[in-house]
C-alpha cells in the first residue's frame, strides 16, 4: 500500500536530501534488510542522472559480533582498502546517503569503552579524508523502519502492524504524503528555518535563560557572533542539500564553562539500548555537578564522566512543541527523530560550524572560543509546551524567544 509513497520518499532523499547532480556518483549505505527501499533510491538516482550507484550493505548483528569477538587493536584498524575507498571519494566526490533503520537495542551489551576507543582510533586515521570531503560532498541521513526498531517503538503490535505504523510516522515526520509535493514543502520548510536562524543570530544574544514549571531554571552564554544552523546546508560551491531528514531544529554551540542551573528532561534518554527516565541535570560554572534520575541514575553518572567534556554542553537546539514530530507523540528511540521533537541540549562535543570564522581556526582557537570537545555527543530533551526562553543581550535587554513551548515576538 505504501509503494507509491515510499517511492516519493526515495525520490525526495535523492533530489532534496543529497541533491544528486547529473553525472555524479551516489554511495548508499543501508542495512541488509532494507534492500527494497535502497533499490528504489538507486532507481531514482539513475533517473536523476547518476553516473553510478553503489550500495554498501551493513548488518548490525555482524557489527555486534565484531565488537564482542575482535580485539581492540583489530577493531581500531582502518584497512588499506578502506583508505583506498575514502581516497576514491575524495578524488571523485560522489554524494552519500545513509539509510538509517537500526535497532535501538542493537548494541545493547557491547562494551561502550571498547566501542568508543575503536571509533576514536579509526576517526584519527580517517580524519584527513573526512576533512577533504567536508564542504564538498553532499550527504544525507534518512530513516526507514526495520522490524526490530518498529517493535521497540510499538511493542504491543504484531511485527507487520508495527512496521506499518512506523512507516506512517516517518512519512509524516519527513513531510511525505500521497497528495503532496514533498520537494516543494521541504524548500519552504528549509527557507523558514534559515530565515529564523538569521533573526536569532542577528540578535547576538549573550545569554539564554530557560525556565518552566517542570523545574528547569537554566542559563548559558552563547559564543559571540555565533550562528544558528538549521534546515538545509550548502557546499562551498553553493550546492544545497539536506543533511538530516527529518529536521526541525535550529541549533548552536553554547560557550563552554557558562552553563548554570538545572535542566529537567521532558523525554527519556535512550543510550545504547538503555533508558534513563525522569531525570534532571544541574550545572555550575559550566560543569555538571549533580544528576538525578528515577531510572538509570548509574548510567547517567557514567555518561557525564566518560571524559572531561562529557560533563559540559556542546549544543543548544530550539524546536517548538507544536511541530510535526512532537505532534506524533511517539518516542522513536532514535536521535534523528527524538531530537527534533523538543528543545534539547547535548552533553559533549560541540559543532565548530556555528562559530564565525571556524574555517580558519585551529583546534586551540576553537577551544578558546568556547567549543566543547568530548568523545560523546548525547542529546537530551528539555522542551515541552511549558518552555519559556529569554534571550539576554550584552546590554541586559531581555527578549522573549519562546513562550509556552513556541516561538514568540519577532521569531514567530
Ligand atoms: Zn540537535
Amino acid at each position: 500500500m505504501y509503494k507509491s509513497v515510499m517511492r516519493k520518499y526515495a525520490r525526495l532523499t535523492v533530489r532534496m536530501g543529497v541533491n544528486l547532480q547529473k553525472k555524479q556518483g551516489l554511495i548508499v549505505v543501508a542495512e541488509t534488510d532494507q534492500a527494497e527501499f535502497a533499490l528504489m533510491v538507486a532507481d531514482e538516482a539513475y533517473k536523476a542522472g547518476a553516473k553510478w550507484v553503489d550500495i554498501r550493505w551493513s548488518n548490525e548483528s555482524l557489527q555486534k559480533l565484531k565488537y564482542r569477538h575482535e580485539s581492540l587493536k583489530v577493531l581500531s584498524e582502518t584497512k588499506a582498502w578502506e583508505k583506498a575507498r575514502l581516497q576514491d571519494q575524495v578524488d571523485e566526490m560522489p554524494a552519500r546517503l545513509l539509510i538509517e533503520s537500526s535497532d535501538p537495542d542493537g548494541l545493547r551489551g557491547v562494551n561502550i569503552e571498547k566501542m568508543q576507543k575503536a571509533a576514536v582510533a579509526r576517526m584519527a586515521v580517517q580524519k584527513p579524508y573526512r576533512d577533504a570531503l567536508e564542504g564538498k560532498q553532499q550527504w544525507c541521513i534518512a530513516a526507514v523502519p526495520s522490524v526490530k526498531w518498529a517493535k521497540k517503538v510499538f511493542p504491543g503490535l504484531r511485527a507487520s502492524q508495527a512496521v506499518e505504523k512506523l512507516w506512517e510516522a516517518i512519512l509524516k515526520a519527513v513531510r511525505v504524503s500521497a497528495g503532496n509535493d514533498p520537494i516543494l514543502e521541504w524548500q519552504a520548510h528549509s527557507d523558514a528555518l534559515e530565515a529564523r536562524g538569521k533573526k536569532l543570530a542577528a540578535r547576538n544574544f549573550k545569554t539564554l535563560h530557560y525556565y518552566n514549571v517542570n523545574g528547569t531554571d537554566f542559563r548559558c552564554d552563547l559564543i559571540p557572533g555565533s550562528k544558528w544552523e538549521g534546515g538545509g546546508a550548502r557546499l562551498k560551491d553553493g550546492t544545497f542539500f539536506v543533511p538530516n531528514m527529518p529536521t526541525e531544529e535550529l541549533f548552536t554551540t553554547p560557550k563552554k564553562g557558562t552553563a548554570e542551573g538545572t535542566l529537567v528532561a521532558t523525554l527519556p534518554l535512550s543510550f545504547q539500548g538503555n533508558l534513563i527516565e525522569n531525570f534532571s541535570i544541574t550545572f555550575r560554572d559550566g560543569k555538571v555537578i549533580e544528576v538525578h534520575a528515577e531510572k538509570g541514575q548509574a548510567l547517567l553518572e557514567k555518561i557525564v564522566s566518560i571524559d572531561e567534556g562529557a560533563s559540559m554542553l556542546g549544543e543548544l537546539a530550539l524546536i517548538p512543541s507544536d511541530s510535526p514530530i512532537s505532534n506524533l507523540g511517539i518516542l522513536f528511540y532514535n536521535t534523528l527523530f527524538d531530537e527534533n521533537a523538543a528543545c534539547h541540549a547535548a552533553l559533549g562535543r560541540g559543532f565548530n560550524e556555528t562559530v564565525p570564522g571556524f574555517e580558519n581556526m585551529t583546534k586551540e582557537e576553537l577551544d578558546a572560543a568556547g567549543v566543547n570537545d568530548s568523545l560523546i555527543h548525547v542529546d537530551f530533551m528539555i522542551g515541552d509546551a511549558n518552555m519559556n526562553i529569554d534571550g539576554i543581550t550584552e546590554s541586559g535587554e531581555v527578549v522573549p524567544v519562546f513562550r509556552n513551548g513556541g516561538w514568540t515576538g519577532e521569531f514567530l
